[in-house]
């Protein structure tokens, strides 16, 4: 069987090909600092080598179908739909902002969770991606993106929720940061978790410095079990636990998201009640207007009450980010690709 060599760190590639480990990380550096795929451009790699790995690897595992960028002025955010191997696609998007260029990766294909307002639940849960499935999506979109200097910042807020991949995350992550690699600073990375409790605290564990969101939406356990089901699990009390847990553990701050909603959770009330389960936690709250999904009953909350909701929060002390919305032309809001994909055949191929 071909070996997926995305999945693996230099010395695992060695090993799992039988090289000698200087080869190994010769064919590591040209996947990941080169973003080079094709075994003919390995040009340092002898050429009997090169032929003899042909058969050997399985490399790309992922395959770009659909390359959507915005329009929006002075805003190029892109979109990338890939094919994998078994026909399944996921979707990841690079958003570049002054200095900063950042690539959001997706870590399953579709989602179990259901949350209510969210493009990926509604098809439901097809499979985990692996570890090479997901650096292959950074891969891809800093080969194709005009980096200008920047750094890349990862986020995992594509599809899918990372805690239910925790070992094909982590060792993506760990990939991600190999300094052979594209080197990428472990506080430039950002898993975001819908509230996942056991995976929090398995994260709050690691002795790395990536860093954690929570995707809260509602500060109440009515609302918020209505918005994202798992909170029937974990509800409030424990995941608030969790998150006190990972701030004391790891000395670290942790960022709350909260899509703003029309008249479902973006009141002032709203704002008070999200307000009040601060203490204890060393977090900032990102604040995003929800992205329309097709079908889905759901609006943008109005700029007015965006910003009302920011300067109650703010007022309180805490640090409260009010999110433009990116890419709304190219339905980059998560899952959003896929799903008009799945319905209607890419127009670009
Ligand atoms: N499952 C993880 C990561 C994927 S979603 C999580 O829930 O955190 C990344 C973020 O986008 C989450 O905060 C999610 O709630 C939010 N989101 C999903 N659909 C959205 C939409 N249509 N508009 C705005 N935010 C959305």
């Amino acid at each position: 069987m071909p070996v997926p060599v995305t999945n693996l760190l230099p010395e695992e590639i060695s090993e799992a090909l039988a090289l000698k480990v200087y080869q190994g990380r010769q064919l590591f550096r040209w996947i990941h600092a080169k973003q080079v795929f094709d075994l003919d451009a390995m040009t340092d790699l002898s050429k009997q080598m090169r032929q003899d790995l042909r058969s050997r690897v399985f490399l790309p595992q992922i395959r770009p179908m659909e390359v959507l960028r915005s329009c929006e002025t002075g805003d190029k955010t892109q979109k990338c739909l890939f094919g994998l191997a078994d026909g399944e696609t996921v979707e990841s998007v690079a958003i570049p902002e002054r200095d900063r260029l950042t690539l959001c990766l997706s870590s399953q294909v579709g989602c179990a969770l259901n949350c209510a307002f969210c493009a990926t639940g509604q098809a439901g849960f097809r499979r985990n991606l692996s570890a090479g499935e997901i650096v292959e999506q950074a891969l891809y979109l800093l080969r194709d993106s005009d980096r200008g200097g920047r750094t890349p910042n990862i986020v995992f807020m594509g599809m899918g929720e990372p805690f239910r991949n925790y070992d094909a995350v982590a060792k993506a992550i760990r990939i991600l940061m190999r300094k052979d690699g594209l080197n990428i600073g472990a506080r430039k990375i950002t898993v975001s978790t819908v509230g996942d409790v056991p995976g929090i605290e398995r994260f709050a564990a690691e002795k790395w410095q990536v860093r954690l969101s929570i995707s809260l939406h509602a500060a109440n356990d009515a609302l918020r079990s209505k918005l994202v089901p798992l909170n029937r699990t974990y509800p409030l009390a424990q995941l608030l636990d969790a998150a006190r847990g990972y701030c004391q553990k790891t000395g670290r701050q942790l960022t709350f998201e909260w899509a703003l909603m029309r008249g479902v959770n973006d009141s002032v009330r709203d704002a008070r009640e999200l307000v009040a389960l601060m203490p204890g936690l060393k977090a900032a709250v990102n604040l995003i207007p929800y992205n329309r999904v097709e079908g889905l009953p759901y609006e943008p909350s109005t700029p007015e009450a965006c910003r009302a909701f920011q300067s109650v929060v703010e007022s309180a002390g805490i640090k409260a980010t009010l999110r433009r919305e990116r890419g709304g032309d190219i339905d980059a809001a998560c899952g959003q690709l896929r799903t008009r994909q799945a319905s209607t055949p890419p127009e670009r191929a």
